[in-house]
């Protein structure tokens, strides 16, 4: 089973992404993460990535399509999570060859539905809990650049809502949930 979450900056892709590889085997594709690690690491791309990053615009399809190819070709037992990925019209016909290349399909993409102030409300939360418990906030989640990070989620990423609801494949869950009450309507979709 192959599945994208799809979703706003806050909208809970990731903690619902980290429950299901730990209770049904999935590997995690956040591409996100996956940029960080590359900037931590001090990497060529960490550092042409780190100033778009910050301001919160989208880094370019190239780099990101490059990325999650790399990951493909390991092979997943318990089938992908995209988490972040795809987030343009490009990336997403370009995931659909890539897996067709590995001979798999997409399954089910998950749009997590929250509203804005709430979305807000979560990051600042995110970025107080992280210092709270001893780390640092991440460098994107201020309101400035989550004013960014909206904005291209809407003029960029919301297409591919009507892209996958004319393929068939979109489903909607109510993210303004509990953690559970979203994970429970995600797994009826995933056992449906
Ligand atoms: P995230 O952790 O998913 O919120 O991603 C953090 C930042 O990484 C985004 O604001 C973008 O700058 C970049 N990024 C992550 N995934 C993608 C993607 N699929 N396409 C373009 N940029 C991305």
């Amino acid at each position: 089973m192959n599945i994208i979450l799809l979703g706003p900056p806050g909208a809970g892709k990731g903690t619902q992404a980290q429950m299901l590889v730990t209770e049904r085997n999935m590997v995690q594709l956040s591409t996100g993460d996956m940029l960080r690690a590359a900037r931590t690491s001090g990497t060529e791309m960490g550092k042409i990535v780190a100033d778009v990053m910050d301001r919160g615009e989208l880094v370019t399809d190239e780099i990101v399509i490059g990325l999650i190819r790399e990951k493909l070709e390991a092979g997943s037992e318990g089938g992908f999570i995209f988490d972040g990925f795809p987030r343009t019209l490009a990336q997403a016909d370009a995931l659909g060859e890539l897996l067709a290349e590995v001979g798999q399909s997409l399954d089910k993409v998950i749009e997590l539905r929250v509203d804005d102030e709430v979305l807000v409300d979560r990051i600042v939360n995110r970025a107080r809990e992280a210092v709270a418990a001893g780390g640092t906030a991440r460098a994107d989640d201020n309101a400035e650049s989550l004013k960014v990070r909206l904005m291209e989620y809407y003029k960029k990423t919301s297409p591919l809502i009507g892209y996958y609801h004319a393929k068939g494949d979109l489903h909607a869950v109510d993210g303004l949930g509990t953690i559970d009450a979203v994970k429970a309507e995600i797994a009826a979709l995933l056992d449906a």
